[in-house]
């Protein structure tokens, strides 16, 4: 990871970081630290910032917007919301920490920890269960829909993904992001059925669509709200 300079025309910068990773795209995304790029490990910089300076229009764009409506974020304190299957729950943390278990009780989430003060030993707990949540919940409907499509469950991972909230590889794994656990159960169960439907048709194809189509006839709005939901989803956070 190292921090860059893009020298645009006009004689301004961006600045951006910089990560080498093993791919074979350039990958750009704003994060709250700014511009960041995840660049194939042998590409040169003369070639990656061409490439950049040919996307620098978007990118000023992109980060402006990031300035203009910065991301919420999460406070791990009493009386902070957090969603799960899209009903909003109250934060309630209390000196408890022999309750191992986070409890939902009349629209609250409870949680015990030692120290109400430490935050990062809540937001921990609290992801965590999120995650057991996830898990439990999108293998139950994983099998529910695979038994509609007639294909075996496939084994399901969950994923952490910035961008992606589900994905699905040739060896038919699925991964589906926990964050969707936040999500109303529509949702959930369109992401489910349209990875699954990549266990027969690896594209996105007419015929793909068809595919969702027949398993999740909704599929069009679940998608649209998927994406007008999709900053609230990433609120809940360690940082
Ligand atoms: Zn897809």
């Amino acid at each position: 990871m190292s921090p860059q300079q893009l020298q645009l025309p006009d004689g301004s910068r961006i600045p951006y970081i910089l990560q080498r990773r093993a791919r074979r795209t350039v990958g750009l995304r704003i994060s709250a630290e700014g511009l960041v790029v995840n660049a194939p490990v042998r590409l040169s910089i003369k070639t990656l910032e061409t490439m950049l300076l040919s996307k620098a229009g978007w990118i000023q764009s992109k980060l402006q917007a990031r300035q203009d409506h910065p991301a919420p974020v999460m406070h791990w304190q009493s009386g902070a919301s957090v969603l799960l299957l899209g009903e909003t729950l109250t934060l309630d943390i209390h000196n408890r920490p022999r309750q191992r278990q986070v409890q939902i009780d009349a629209g609250r989430l409870s949680v015990g920890v030692p120290d109400v003060e430490d935050t990062s030993a809540v937001a921990r707990k609290v992801l965590l269960w999120y995650k057991q949540q996830a898990g439990q919940d999108f293998q139950r409907r994983l099998e529910l829909y695979a038994a509609r499509l007639g294909v075996p469950t496939p084994p399901l991972y969950l994923s952490n993904a910035r961008s992606r909230w589900g994905s699905c590889n040739s060896r038919g794994e699925v991964r589906l992001n926990w964050r969707l656990i936040q999500a109303p159960a529509h949702i959930i169960n369109y992401v489910v059925c349209h990875e699954l439907a990549h266990l027969k048709q690896m594209n996105h194809s007419p015929k793909f669509w068809a595919l969702v189509g027949s398993l999740y006839p909704d599929y069009k709005s679940a998608e649209h709200a998927l994406k007008q939901m999709s900053a609230q989803l990433h609120v809940m956070s360690l940082g």
